[in-house]
């Protein structure tokens, strides 16, 4: 069975104890390869190679940093297809997403970071006849970016691609959850003569090579990518350290969908918004606020096109539902469900494991799930389920509409379907959330911030404030 490796200074490597980890197959429930199952001696190890390679990098030019970069983008760019095939068996998400969303997204990543550092300018305070000030962006050395498994290689490059570009050496660790891709990635440092040391890649467990490095000294700053309560469990370790953080959080993300929206165009982005990826994305749509005039209209039309969504293996053509990520996520996903129906929710749609046939039969497939008749206050309302799973609620007035959607501790982000302007704008202005749609959902330019308020995290990605993160503002004063 296939062996991934770690890639430190360079080079592909077994972890130091030689211990290994089951990856499995979500679409058939087996396992297909073996993972390092690194310690803290590998983080070490990576983290050296990481300090013993900051000189040299930081020391470069924007123009030749930059050109490394595009290097890595080219490349993911001719090897899209096989990319996208391991990200899709690796992860159970449809070929066919991987291959026109995660991949060339990861390949964008890096070409965004890579030529937005050819276009930064500096800061610069004139005192007049008293001198002036000018500020330094400086990287900071070595950094940790720690990755979940729902866009493996898409938030993984989200996050390497600024942190290398502004001139910083990195320690990675994807999800042990999904590594395929990321080890990839580390073949195509090695194809593209990136230089050593400069990215380094370790996997394991979260709770032993992730916090290894969490705990880390050398480590600067920490971008983190992943569930509440993990960040929590970060900063808390980081925090003490005074180490710069990033931390991406959970969501549970309202949908406010007003009378006078263009019903179908809510109801088919809504769709997307709930189950794309099998509801695996930290912006998914999962509470679905209906204004009451269009509730049972918006409804019908809904659940029509939600029986559409063909669940199937993942390299099926025809499948527009994949499997999701493991057993465990599976028996998770399952439990709210069945809390749902507890909690005198009423299954419209859905609510069960799909059984295929062989050699699926072992797959963790779910029906997408269409709830109605919760209150917006129980638990399958206010926690994150991060699958199929979405609820429908009837609201009267935009000012309920945004009492239920503020509801919950995330504020990650938000989609509103009106046609009337100021009302989008009001709503947009008022929601807690670091994100806001209207009309549409996950149409991003790289150049934004991205981040959530509340518990769905501290900090902001994105563009320039990617680059701000990842850099020391120095400020330099001058008097004539
Ligand atoms: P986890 O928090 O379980 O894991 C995220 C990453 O952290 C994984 O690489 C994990 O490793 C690692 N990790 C776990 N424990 C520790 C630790 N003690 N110290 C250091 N690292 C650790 O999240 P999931 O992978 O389950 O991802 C799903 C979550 O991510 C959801 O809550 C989702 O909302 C959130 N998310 C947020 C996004 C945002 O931008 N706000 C975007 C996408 C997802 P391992 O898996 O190997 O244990």
């Amino acid at each position: 069975m296939e062996k991934l490796q770690n890639y430190i200074g360079g080079t592909l490597q077994a972890p130091v104890g030689n211990q290994y980890l089951d990856n499995y197959e979500p679409a058939t429930g087996q396992v297909y390869s073996l993972i390092p199952r690194s310690d803290a001696d590998d983080v070490a190890a990576a983290v050296a190679a990481a300090e013993e390679a900051f000189p040299a990098w930081s020391a470069l030019s924007n123009a030749e940093r930059s050109k490394h970069l595009m290097a890595i983008s080219n490349r993911i760019a001719e090897r899209l297809d096989e990319l996208a095939l391991a990200e899709s068996r690796d992860n159970g998400k449809p070929f066919k997403l991987a291959q026109a969303v995660d991949i060339p997204r990861a390949r964008d990543n890096f070409a965004f970071f890579a030529t937005a550092i050819l276009h930064q300018e500096d800061e610069f305070h004139n005192m007049g006849a008293k001198g002036f000030n000018y500020t330094l962006r400086q990287p900071l050395g070595s950094v940790a970016c720690i990755s979940p498994w729902n866009l493996p290689l898409y938030l993984f490059s989200w996050k390497i691609a600024p942190a290398l570009a502004s001139g910083n050496c990195v320690v990675a660790k994807p999800s042990e959850v999904t590594p395929y891709t990321a080890y990839l990635l580390s073949q195509i440092c090695i194809e593209v003569g990136f230089p050593a040391g400069v990215l380094n890649i370790v996997h394991g467990l979260g709770a032993e090579a992730g916090q290894a490095l969490v705990e880390n000294d050398t480590v600067k700053a920490i971008s983190f990518t992943g569930g509440t309560t993990t960040g929590a469990r970060i900063a808390s370790i980081a925090a003490p350290k005074f180490k710069k953080m990033s931390l991406e959080l959970g969501g549970k993300n309202p949908n406010i969908i007003f009378d006078d929206c263009d019903l179908e165009r809510a109801v088919r982005i809504s769709t997307r918004a709930a189950f794309a990826n099998q509801g695996q994305i930290c912006l998914c749509g999962s509470r679905i606020f209906i204004q009451r005039g269009i509730y049972e209209q918006f409804k019908n039309a809904f659940l029509e096109r939600v029986k559409g969504l063909k669940v199937g293996p993942p390299q099926e053509e025809s499948s527009r539902m994949g499997a999701v990520v493991s057993q465990a996520h599976m028996e998770k996903i399952l439990s709210y469900i069945d809390l749902a129906k507890e909690e005198g929710g009423n299954i419209l749609h859905g609510g069960k494991r799909v059984q295929m046939e062989a050699p699926y039969e072992g797959g963790y497939y779910l029906e997408p799930t269409v709830i109605e008749g919760l209150d917006y206050t129980c638990r399958t309302n206010q926690e994150e389920i991060f699958g199929p799973v979405v609820t429908l609620t009837p609201f009267d007035t935009e000012e309920e509409a945004l009492t239920m959607a503020n509801s919950t501790e995330y504020g990650l982000a938000c989609t509103i379907f009106t046609q009337d302007l100021n009302k989008a704008h009001r709503v947009a202005r008022d929601i807690h959330s670091g994100i806001v749609w209207i009309n549409d959902w996950l149409v991003r330019d790289l150049r934004t911030p991205f981040g959530g308020v509340k518990n769905s995290g501290v900090g902001r990605e994105g563009g320039f404030e990617a680059l701000k993160f990842f850099t020391e503002a120095k400020n330099v004063c001058f008097n004539y």
